[in-house]
């Protein structure tokens, strides 16, 4: 079984041919309040802050959505997930790791 991948330009849902590709945008209140015109950052996995000033100095995983224009179907992808750090302590991300692959897809 292979499922579309919608950023290929089908709808995976109803096979549609048009999709509308944007970058997530965090624009809620408590980002807004904490770091003003900041709040504007794209919406990612993780980000680096700088500890002393609080500031975000960079983004991982940048979240992309991909919305079927028809039926409205919507998935969203992270950019360079290889490049996303794990670490609990300072980003807030860990792994969770699954059995290893079995069958034709090994
Ligand atoms: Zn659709």
């Amino acid at each position: 079984m292979t499922m579309l991948d919608i950023r290929e330009g089908v709808c995976p849902l109803c096979g549609h041919n048009k999709i509308i590709a944007s970058a997530a945008i965090d624009m809620s209140p408590k980002r807004h309040a904490q770091y003003g015109r900041q709040a504007h950052l794209a919406e990612a996995v993780t980000y680096e802050f700088d500890a002393k000033d609080d500031v975000v100095l960079d983004a991982f995983g940048r979240i992309f959505r991909y919305t079927c224009q028809s039926c409205g179907f919507v998935q969203s992808f992270a950019s360079q997930p290889q490049e996303i750090p794990i670490d609990k302590e300072k980003y807030f991300t860990w792994l969770i790791e699954g059995p290893a692959p079995v069958g034709p897809y090994r």
